[in-house]
């Protein structure tokens, strides 16, 4: 007798007792309420006769152990940032777990195993260390983590010991040559689907970016006695910069562009500004959009000091590249979303997500649903019960796709 489905909606609702609170959750990486939450997931999935592991690096492996090859994983992750909502990541992993119970409600054979895992730590939110799980389970050198401190002063490693864990076994989490392809749900995060009245997001990349700080360096002098045709007013140059990096991501549909922080120096009401420093991103989600990025904050910075009379310092803080999805696991999501008849669009993915480093070692394909008002990371973000089931019916029949 196959088991009757339970619904995601109720799952939803039962993940989100664990540092939940109103529509708000709170579930920190290393925190009793994502181990809380990860022995909820580990009955449910070995109520369906699944295998659980948990790895050296707080990764939960459910395995359905069935014909032979490399297995094919869905997932995502169960941390949430302070006060986020009940979607971010969760959804990901229960509709994971409700796509096997339909696979396992209609008699599917898998001829090869199925895993969904549950990543540790995607968000960063305690240590500022984001993909944690992701970056063990494929085998990024993460050693020089094990000292950052929480803001209660508790260290990675101590977090990881207090629940059994030795951080100086999370080399031994890389596991990702054993999969053959990972597929990831995930909420869109953005207002493109709702807008547009579509049901289902099949991502076409995961966008890379680049962060600069850029320091414009003039003169400060008397706002008063200094004419001003003879300035050399920094703020002013970071002030065309802020608009010239607008007009430019305006004037592209590939990339995006933020100033986020700026600040002024030596700063009073009378003094003109002699430094001005800011913070650039910019993002694109396709390898032609990805290589014109730097060229763009570098010409557009050089024009800018020049014609203001400034010296620039620009320097880069942080970059990665774009991951494309996999052409063929974008075609099978796309026939499974038609096969639901889910309405859908291509889109790519403008945040990061755990797929972004498996997918740099095995194909990868990820599924969005619409999030109400693009609103995530907050208790506003909801996602319609309808969305949250049919993204579940069309990852299943993906999957049975690719498992048979
Ligand atoms: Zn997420």
């Amino acid at each position: 007798m196959s088991p009757v489905p339970g619904t995601l909606t109720a799952d939803i609702e039962a993940a989100a007792r664990y540092g939940g609170e109103g529509t708000g959750v709170t579930r920190l990486a290393w925190s009793g309420e994502l181990r809380q939450v990860l022995g909820w997931l580990t009955e449910q999935l070995e109520e369906l006769g699944l295998e659980v592991q948990v790895d050296a690096a707080g990764n939960l492996i459910g395995r359905w152990e069935a014909g032979s090859g490399k297995p094919i994983a869905v997932g995502s992750h169960l941390d949430t940032v302070p006060t986020g909502g009940r979607y971010d990541g969760a959804l990901g992993v229960l509709s994971g777990l409700q796509a096997i119970r339909l696979l396992k409600a209609r008699g599917v054979e898998p001829r090869r195993p199925l895993w969904l895992i549950s990543f540790m730590d995607e968000e960063g939110a305690r240590f500022g260390a984001a993909l944690f799980g992701s970056r063990a389970f494929v085998g990024k050198d993460l050693s020089d983590l094990g000292e950052r401190r929480d803001t209660n002063g508790t260290s990675l490693r101590e977090a990881m010991s207090e629940l059994g864990f030795d951080f100086e076994n999370v080399p031994s989490a890389r596991r990702v040559a054993e999969l053959g392809g990972y597929l990831e749900l995930h909420i869109e995060q953005g207002p493109v689907l709702e807008a547009e009245g579509i049901e289902i997001g099949i991502v076409t990349g995961i966008v890379g970016l680049i962060g600069f700080r850029a320091r414009f360096i003039g003169e400060a002098n008397h706002a008063g006695t200094t004419p001003m045709r003879l300035r050399r007013d920094a703020l002013c140059g970071a002030a065309k910069t802020v608009l010239a990096l607008r007009d430019a991501g305006r004037a592209r549909d590939d990339i995006t562009t933020n100033v986020g922080i700026i600040s002024a120096e030596p700063g009073g009401f009378n003094v003109v500004p002699g430094a001005a420093e800011f913070t650039i991103d910019v993002r694109s989600a396709t390898q032609e959009g990805y290589a014109t990025l730097e060229p763009l904050v570098r010409e557009t910075l050089d024009r800018i000091a020049g014609e203001e009379s400034l010296e620039l310092e620009l320097t880069e803080a942080y970059r990665l590249e774009p991951l494309q999805m996999a052409p063929e696991l974008m075609d099978v999501l796309e026939q499974a979303a038609n096969a639901e008849g889910a309405t859908n669009m291509r889109l790519p993915s403008g945040a990061g997500h755990d797929a972004m480093e498996v997918g740099r070692h095995v194909p990868v394909g990820m599924l969005f649903v619409p999030s109400r008002k693009g609103i995530s990371h907050s208790p506003e973000e909801f996602t319609e019960p309808e969305h949250c089931e049919l993204g579940a019916r069309v990852l299943a029949r993906a999957l049975e796709t690719l498992l048979a």
